[in-house]
């Protein structure tokens, strides 16, 4: 059965990190916002000018443009059998959006990774991602340590910080998580797919929990539960 995983939480909850783990359990796309972006960033894309200075202080792209993105990326035939959203929707109109798109697609299991925000900040403070391929090292459960040398061991590339892991602009960051994505969770949180996860667990455990979560709320949609409303 598709099903369609949203994940919520601040930056530094350990979002991406579980969201490549349970996609390669189920074997369907992960689709992360910030890395679309950053990627059309890079490319100097009409995308990326638009949106360049927004991501830099640490603000919200509008919503409209993250729809845009967004639908284009879920009308592509590899998320036709589910996906897992990984930074959206991260507003209210963003997430009612979301229900509009996959009407009929399978039901939307909607997770919150909670950490308390010392620790976020511990976290990105550390938090280094590979210039060339992105992945994510230091990061809460990265399945992936750097060789020592400030080399990615995947493809050799160097480490980085990313430019919005500056301490200015975490807090940000922080602080529009706490306006404009919370009441994101009162707006799952009626729905008995909705889940909220300690984010403070050790990776492995947040996994399980997520799994056990995903495999639960499936099986009431099968039993032709309310688990679609
Ligand atoms: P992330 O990698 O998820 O932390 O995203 C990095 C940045 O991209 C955010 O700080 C925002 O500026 C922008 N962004 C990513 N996803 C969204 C979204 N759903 N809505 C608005 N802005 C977003």
């Amino acid at each position: 059965m598709s099903f369609n995983l949203v994940m919520i939480g601040p930056p530094g909850a350990g979002k991406g990190t579980q969201a490549d783990r349970v996609c390669r359990a189920y074997g369907i796309p992960k689709i992360s916002t910030g890395d679309i972006l950053r990627e059309a960033v890079h490319d100097g894309t009409s995308l990326g000018r638009q949106v360049k200075e927004t991501i830099a202080t640490g603000s919200l792209v509008s919503d409209e443009i993250m729809i845009g993105v967004v639908r284009e990326r879920l009308g592509r035939p590899d998320a036709r059998r589910g996906f897992i959203l990984d930074g959206f929707p991260r507003t209210v109109t963003q997430a009612k959006a979301l229900d509009e798109m996959i009407d009929g697609r399978g039901p939307i299991i909607a997770i919150v990774m909670s950490v308390p925000e010392p620790e976020l900040v511990r976290r990105l403070g550390v938090r280094r991602v590979c210039a060339d391929c992105g992945t994510t090292y230091g990061g809460p459960g990265s399945v992936t340590e750097s060789s020592g040398a400030g080399r990615c061991t995947r493809c050799g590339g160097l480490l980085v910080q990313r430019d919005d892991d500056n301490i200015d602009v975490i807090r940000q960051r922080l602080r529009v998580f706490t306006e404009a994505t919370e009441p994101l969770v009162r707006y799952y949180e009626g729905r008995p797919t909705f889940a909220s996860i300690n984010g403070l667990q050790p990776p492995d455990k947040v996994t399980a929990d997520l799994r056990a979560h995903i495999e639960t709320a499936l099986a009431m949609s099968r039993a032709g539960g309310r688990a679609e409303a």
